[in-house]
């Protein structure tokens, strides 16, 4: 059986391996680190029912997806929430939903050995809590279709969070007699990175701190709000934030081959309810949201994703959005696959991780000291780069936060002996 002839047309879902009656496929890393399917010829009989399960390769159905999805922007009320929320924390709302109401089981990625991204069953509000945030790298889905089949023939519900490629494929393998309790999130999603580079990055950085990782947050929204990216992790109870992995997603060399061939990147989508971090919102809202917390994109796309939303309005502020031209890039087309890609790869085989955090993400080591100054100066407003600014957004703002700190500063007289530790820092 010839499953995948080229890499670009395989996401990694697993639908594959979960439907072949014999086992007969495994999923086993490729030198870049992302799972492909592999399978056994002694056990496979030829069925069939892994190519036809394959959304990928033979596309979905649209016409499920409203046209123009119902949209919202949505803050949850709880300020708490929102904080430990990649954007506007609307997964909380709808999976709360699913837990208390309809008394169902929530998936999402979580993490398993050495902070590895891996897709997990939650039954209550504080194992769901480990799906909140972004992990940007691409999540293992750890044998869990089967599990959740298993959940639906029970007539338990089951929502379901993940990237398209893994929603369509959920929803697929489990098939229409099913849909009735399955409720599908969507994030959309600009690519997913290797989850061997993941692993380079964290083996790093125990390196250059001498001890084990205690925390990983891939972007560290409390500290330095949500439009900015910066990592953070923690090894011997020291936090410590860059922009490694954040600059390396950035560039997305280290992407899936299939995430620039991405068939789901467009408004008709294959969940119930998509959700994004709302980008133009100063346009689409303007004053709705000032306080650089996060704010969510909420796409209800069918008639069970809207009513869905419907029930959980009374936990968030809204503006209702509908038909507005959201700005996502990843909503139009793939990420376009970097010129460089071949070339990033090909020197990460040569010459090691390291050489090409250094190349292309700017690394360079500095001890702990530096990390704790550098992230307090850059909390003063004081950063090493500046960024270039068209129109005026939140980054202006920054600019203004930036002048306000030199001029109070300059005003106590501290202004030159602040500038001498970060020179000395840098
Ligand atoms: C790889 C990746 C790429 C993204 N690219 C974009 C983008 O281009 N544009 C944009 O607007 N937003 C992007 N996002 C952000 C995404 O839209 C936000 O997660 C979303 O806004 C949810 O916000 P929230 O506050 O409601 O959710 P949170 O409470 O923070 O919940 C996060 C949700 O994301 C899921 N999730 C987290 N990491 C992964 C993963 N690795 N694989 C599958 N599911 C995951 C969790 O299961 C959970 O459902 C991306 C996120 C990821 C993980
Ligand atoms: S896209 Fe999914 S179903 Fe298709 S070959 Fe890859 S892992 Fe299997
Ligand atoms: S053709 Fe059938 S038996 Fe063979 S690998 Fe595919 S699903 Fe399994
Ligand atoms: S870009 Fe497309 S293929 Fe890549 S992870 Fe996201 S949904 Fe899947």
């Amino acid at each position: 059986m010839d499953l995948i002839i080229d890499k670009g047309k395989c996401c990694g879902c697993s639908a594959c391996m979960s439907i072949c009656p014999k086992d007969a496929i495994t999923m086993q890393p490729d030198k870049e680190g992302f799972l492909y399917p592999h399978i056994n010829d002694e056990l496979c009989v030829n069925c069939g029912l892994c190519k036809k399960v394959c959304t990928f390769q033979n596309g979905y159905d649209k016409e499920k997806s409203a046209a123009v999805p119902a949209g919202y922007a949505i803050k949850h009320k709880d300020e708490d929430i929102r904080a430990n929320s990649r954007s506007g924390g609307m997964f909380t709302a709808l999976s709360d939903y699913v837990l208390d109401t309809l008394g169902g089981v929530v998936y999402g990625a979580g993490y398993g050995d050495h902070f590895k991204v891996i897709h997990k069953c939650a039954h209550t509000k504080e194992e769901r809590n480990e799906f909140r945030g972004s992990k940007y790298v691409q999540s293992d889905m750890n044998g869990c279709f089967r599990e959740i089949k298993e959940h639906l023939k029970n007539n338990e519900t089951v929502l379901f969070s993940g990237t398209a490629c893994q929603t369509a494929a959920l929803r697929q393998y489990c098939g229409e007699k099913l849909e009735k309790n399955l409720y599908l999130v969507d994030i959309v999603c600009h690519g997913v990175p290797s989850p061997m580079i993941w692993q380079d990055f964290l083996k790093m950085r125990e390196k250059e701190f001498h001890g084990k990782i205690e925390k990983v947050n891939f972007r560290n929204k409390l500290q330095f709000g949500w439009n900015a990216h910066h990592e953070t992790i923690v090894i011997k109870g020291n936090e410590l934030s860059s922009r490694i992995f954040a600059k390396l997603f950035s560039k997305a060399a280290i992407y899936r081959p299939s995430c620039y061939q991405c068939i789901y990147t467009n408004k008709q989508r294959p969940s119930d309810v998509t959700l994004a971090d709302f980008w133009g919102h100063e346009k689409a809202v303007p004053g709705f949201h000032t306080d650089n917390k996060g704010l969510s994109l909420v796409l209800g796309n069918t008639e069970k994703g809207r009513k869905w939303i419907e029930s959980v309005l009374d936990k968030v502020d809204y503006i209702d959005v509908t038909g507005y031209p959201y700005r996502h890039t990843n909503m139009k087309r793939p990420t376009t696959r970097p010129e460089n890609r071949e070339q990033v790869w090909a020197e990460y085989f040569d010459k090691g991780f390291v050489y090409v955090a250094k190349k292309y993400a700017d690394h360079e080591y500095k001890s702990y000291a530096s990390h704790t100054m550098e992230a307090f100066l850059e909390k003063l407003g004081f950063s090493k780069k500046k960024k270039k600014t068209k129109k005026g957004s939140e980054k202006t703002k920054e600019s203004t936060l930036k002048c306000f700190t030199k001029k109070t500063l300059q005003k106590l007289g501290l202004f030159n002996f602040a500038k001498k530790i970060y020179k000395h820092f840098k």
